[in-house]
């Protein structure tokens, strides 16, 4: 080390040898930071690769912001932004040991979370946390040691703009390379476990700064004038309860069965001869089920999440990213928040990590008492695990001590992985045949929903067998489409016939099914969305909506308006359906052109309706404006 010292002169009298070993350092800690102190969930070379490449950009890019000054003061600027890059590396470690997350800037200014820590931050700390620190105190002793010259003169521009250029590359290439790994990383989100992994801690800063920043910028331009709007606008479209319905299920539990991935065609569907889904095509025909079968979903980029966002909220997801996430911190008065009036405990369940799209703190605006994420489930074993997290069979089985510790009426929400795009799954626990199209995920996709209708069954046995079937009402609903517009021609030789553009509509459709003990049930051809699940079980509680700000109506109700926008502005009714922006006549599944006037007026103004609706659902969602709506607790 002496020696270095002294032969070494060479590098380290020089700024740049100081800027260097600053950048190795920062870079290696950071990787083996990274590595060792978050679950970040890293599969493959290329996920392995990318952690270890992505914090030598912002090493490189940050501590060049030193090449601006002169003199020892260089030293210092780059001593201070080591530090501070340092400990938001160390802040972000201990916060995780605790919250399993990571810090966002709107959980810092809530300073809520850090409530929950309280006095306990000393406990989570380690001796060997000291480590995060050793280097910065090298640093410093290089800075201040007489044996180390310090180089005076600034970095010259030619040398600073080329470091400068290698580091944008680098990070360039990096996000390059996860984009290609993830598509639509940062426009959607997913989970600041990605962000993490794929960009690096510094990145995920600077990622979570911009989030930050835009939200808070929409919603301080909104004042509590711009509810009373909203609330004309949803009073005026308000649909009264069906007296056939309302109150039939009061004080009963509520349990959500969210289908993964499952689409309207599989009701009844045969695979070479074999029903893909018989228990739940049984249900279609229970008698005391309600089985719609013109419901669809409306979910854009957030999928699964704009899919919760609408049951919980009858708000309508954004048509870029996903609520969940960018709209987490807002004002909610969502489900289960209302029904704490009326005297439910709220849960949900999902063997997934409970960062995965922002479930762990909108959860909590929505006012769920509880959410038993992985943490809750026996993962240890590989066998039980899909590649979103436990398997259904296991997931429902590990679910029942959870639903047996819920003191009664419950409000709660199963969310199921099996049945998860590419729908791999291990051949020993499949019990049908693949598809045979050719088009992987789209023969994959029947094995997997058989699985998940089998783990279906073995619940009800437990629902039944419990007595909960007795007191329960059970609302079953497919989030979203599981084969996209990718695999038309597969899904063409499935269905029979071409995927035309009101053919490619109706494939939005997904299963709902609402069971309540003792309702008459039946098959329910109203065109509807997943928009109008929430006033629709309301009503069924015997919960009153008309001073609620919902965007959907009561699927029961005389009064509802059978028209179901899409996050495109495109629509679906009973006559007319707007695909891609062209209207069609669904009687004909022909383009409906300016000659049939009648016609085509119909559906501009439906197509005015529909963009009506969702501008002041976006309104709602951007402008955070539920904090400035005030209703009286009913009882
Ligand atoms: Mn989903």
């Amino acid at each position: 080390m002496k020696g270095l010292f002294k032969k070494g002169g060479a590098i380290f009298n020089s700024f740049l040898g100081f800027y260097l070993l600053a950048v190795l350092m920062l870079w290696l800690k950071t990787y083996y930071t990274q590595s060792t102190q978050f679950d970040l969930g890293v599969e493959g070379d290329l996920q392995q690769f990318l952690l270890f490449i992505n914090p030598l950009g912002s090493a490189l890019l940050f501590l060049a912001i030193s090449f601006l000054f002169k003199g020892t003061r260089k030293y210092t600027v780059l001593i201070v932004i080591y530090t501070a890059m340092t400990f938001l590396l160390f802040a972000n470690a201990v916060h995780y040991r605790f919250f399993s997350d990571f810090i966002t800037l709107p959980s810092v200014m809530q300073t809520q979370n850090f409530g929950d820590l309280g006095g306990s931050v000393i406990t989570l700390l380690n001796v060997t946390d000291i480590l995060f620190f050793v280097d910065v105190a090298l640093l410093v002793y290089l800075r201040y040691s007489k044996k180390v010259q310090k180089q005076l003169t600034r970095v010259g521009w030619k040398k600073s703009f080329a470091i400068v250029a290698v580091a944008l590359s680098i990070s360039a290439a990096n996000l390059q390379l996860a984009e290609a790994d993830r598509p639509q990383l940062l426009s959607r989100g997913f989970d600041r476990n990605y962000i993490v992994k794929y960009l690096g801690m510094y990145n995920y800063a600077i990622y979570d700064t911009v989030k930050t920043a835009e939200a808070s910028s929409e919603r301080a331009k909104a004042d509590s004038d711009d509810i009373v709007e909203v609330v004309n606008y949803t009073k005026g479209h308000y649909a009264a309860p069906n007296e056939k319905y309302f109150g039939i299920a009061k004080d009963m539990n509520v349990i959500y069965i969210h289908l993964e991935s499952v689409q309207n065609f599989l009701i009844d569907y045969e695979l070479n001869g074999v029903e893909v889904m018989p228990f739940l095509n049984s249900l279609t025909k229970d008698p005391n089920f309600l089985y719609f079968d013109h419901f669809y979903h409306q979910t854009a980029q957030g999928k699964t999440a704009d899919a919760e966002f609408m049951l919980e909220n009858s708000l309508y997801g954004l048509p870029q990213g996903s609520a969940f996430i960018t709209k987490g911190q807002n004002t909610y008065e969502a489900a289960p928040n209302m029904l704490k009036d009326y005297g439910y405990t709220s849960a949900v369940f999902h063997g997934n990590k409970g960062t995965f799209w922002n479930r762990n703190v909108i959860y909590n605006q929505f006012g769920y008492d509880e959410f038993f994420d992985a943490d809750s489930y026996d993962t240890s074993d590989p066998k039980n695990m899909a590649e979103y997290g436990l398997l259904d069979k296991p997931f429902f089985e590990q679910s029942i001590p959870l639903i047996e510790s819920l003191p009664q009426p419950f409000y709660t929400k199963f969310i199921t992985v099996a049945h998860h795009f590419p729908y791999k799954m291990d051949q020993e626990l499949t019990t049908i045949e693949k598809a045979t199209t050719g088009d992987t995920s789209v023969d994959n996709y029947f094995q997997t929903a058989r699985y998940a209708d089998e783990a279906l069954a073995q619940f009800f046995a437990y629902l039944k067998e419990s007595g909960l079937y007795d007191n329960t009402m059970i609302v079953m609903y497919g989030d979203h489409y599981g084969i996209s517009n990718n695999h038309n021609r597969a899904m063409s030789e499935l269905i029979g016939q071409e995927v035309t553009p009101v053919v490619h509509a109706d494939l939005q459709q997904v299963p709902l099914l609402i069971y309540v003990p003792g309702m008459e049930g039946g098959v329910n051809h109203t065109y509807g969305g997943q928009i109008d699940l929430l006033p629709t079980v309301m009503h069924l509680l015997g919960v009153e909506t008309q001073d609620r700000i919902y965007f959907g109506t009561d699927l029961l109700s005389e009064d509802h308006q059978q028209i179901v926008p899409f996050r495109n502005s495109d629509f679906v009714s009973p006559t007319i359906y707007a695909v891609d922006g062209k209207f069609y006549d669904k009687s004909t599944g022909l383009e409906i052109d300016e000659t049939q006037a009648e016609l085509f007026e119909e559906a501009k103004s439906l197509q005015g309706i529909v963009e009506e609706r969702l501008s002041y659902s976006d309104k709602v969602v951007n402008g955070d404006l539920l904090r400035f709506h005030v209703t009286e607790p009913k009882n």
